[in-house]
């Protein structure tokens, strides 16, 4: 680990994370990276020499455990300690994300309006200039590779990479499965499929298009163009999201061939971070017609595979207001496929999500509990339930109430979804 000090900054050319994803109360870092402190802040850049995370010190900081956190969507997301709120409970982890854009979010304030976040850009932008100035006579090779690097990675480059980014998966990604914050939402994304099956009323991630699979060649383009994209920093994920809304639909074979491709491509054997996993969403229909031999071949991939089905309710009345395509009788199957697969499947976990909101009628949570509760006989630690909020969830004390009562008697798992884009 190379320090070097010139100009007021402290530079490491390359500092060592840990090697997996484990949930912690205090900032924790991932992988390798760069470190740049200056008196008021820590700024740690990718392999590539792109910002990734700013930390404050001291006065003009919110808080020293938080951080603010970019992403390869040009996105950044600042991580409040969730301790005295009791975020733990709520959503399994000890930082909330707080976003800058609208979600559906119950914890965390707006962090992106305070004059400390404001502030710390300033910082980052004003450390770029003071880069490209300083007088780099007699500065070790590896300093001043790290320096070029982060001088040639400014706001307006990173923004160009993130639309390059886009427009390699055909988009944003407008929501990433609620698992994947397993991983502190580190996922390289590959689309294998467009749209999905039932373009439901109630729906603000939507693309609005009907499900069509992508091609072979596009997809192994798509894995191509991102390992030149991600560079070296590609060493830094062991995890793939496999897009967009309904993966699962794409079958076995596409599934098998996107896995193993990027996992060879993207050489995830080699990379810093171990355990790779592999994320998606699925819709009841494409549970319900997932065979062994297909769950057979998802179970032995090199990865442990996440994935989220939106049963969003088993209430006649709530699946007709919030125009799901569904019936009572469909979502009960694939509630109990769900249960099936991870009971016999050691490398496979399925989740679910469900609604709330304030305008859902009185039958909507009895109708989850009947299921997660009613057809349990005993606690289940594997098949996460998640609580997707709506626009009007009524008041926070009242949902944080009526969470606590459900929690209490659900026999699996259950924390709050933050919608998440990439
Ligand atoms: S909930 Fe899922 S299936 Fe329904 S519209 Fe949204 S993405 Fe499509």
């Amino acid at each position: 680990m190379e320090t070097y000090s010139i100009d007021g900054l402290t530079i490491t050319c390359e500092k060592q994370g840990a090697d997996k994803y484990i949930k912690i109360s205090y900032p924790f870092r991932y992988g390798k990276y760069l470190e740049i402190k200056s008196n008021n802040y820590t700024f740690q850049f990718n392999l590539n020499g792109e910002i990734k995370t700013i930390q404050g010190r001291g006065e003009g900081w919110l808080d020293a455990s938080e951080w603010l956190k970019r992403n390869a969507g040009n996105d950044w997301t600042y991580f409040a300690a969730g301790g005295y709120t009791g975020a733990y409970d709520f959503t399994g982890e000890y930082y909330v994300p707080c976003l800058p854009y609208d979600s559906n979010g119950i914890f965390g304030h707006n962090r992106f309006n305070s004059p400390e976040v404001a502030h710390a850009f300033e910082a980052w932008h004003q450390l770029i200039d003071q880069l490209s100035k300083i007088d780099k006579t007699g500065m070790p090779r590896q300093a001043n590779d790290f320096i070029n690097r982060v001088r040639s990675m400014g706001p307006e480059t990173l923004k160009q990479r993130a639309q390059l980014f886009h427009d390699i998966i055909g988009g944003q990604v407008s929501v990433l499965p609620p698992d994947t914050r397993h991983v502190e939402y580190d996922v390289i994304p590959l689309t294998i499929g467009d749209g999905c099956l039932y373009n439901c009323g109630f729906c603000r991630v939507k693309s609005g298009n009907s499900f069509k699979l992508r091609e072979k060649e596009n997809i192994l383009n798509q894995i191509h163009q991102l390992k030149r994209l991600y560079d070296k920093d590609s060493l830094n994920y062991n995890s793939i999201f496999l897009g967009q809304h309904d993966a699962l639909f794409a079958g076995a074979e596409l599934i098998e061939f996107a896995a193993k491709k990027s996992y060879e491509i993207l050489e995830l054997k080699n990379s810093v971070i171990k355990n790779p996993k592999l994320f998606l969403f699925g819709s009841v229909d494409s549970i319900l017609r997932a065979d062994d031999p297909f769950l057979k071949i998802l179970n032995k991939l090199p990865y442990e595979t996440f994935i989220n089905i939106g049963l969003e309710s088993a209430d006649p009345e709530t699946l007709a207001q919030i125009e799901k395509p569904l019936n009572r009788k469909k979502i009960t199957q694939a509630f109990h496929k769900m249960m099936e697969i991870n009971k016999q499947y050691s490398n496979v976990e399925v989740s679910a999500n469900f609604l709330y909101g304030a305008d859902l009628p009185e039958t909507h949570l009895p109708s989850i509990l009947e299921l997660t509760r009613n057809r349990l006989d005993h606690f289940h630690s594997k098949g996460t339930i998640y609580f997707s909020p709506l626009e009007n969830i009524g008041a926070i004390q009242e949902v944080k109430n009526k969470f606590t009562d459900f929690k209490t008697l659900c026999r699996l798992p259950v924390y709050m979804y933050l919608i998440q884009r990439l």
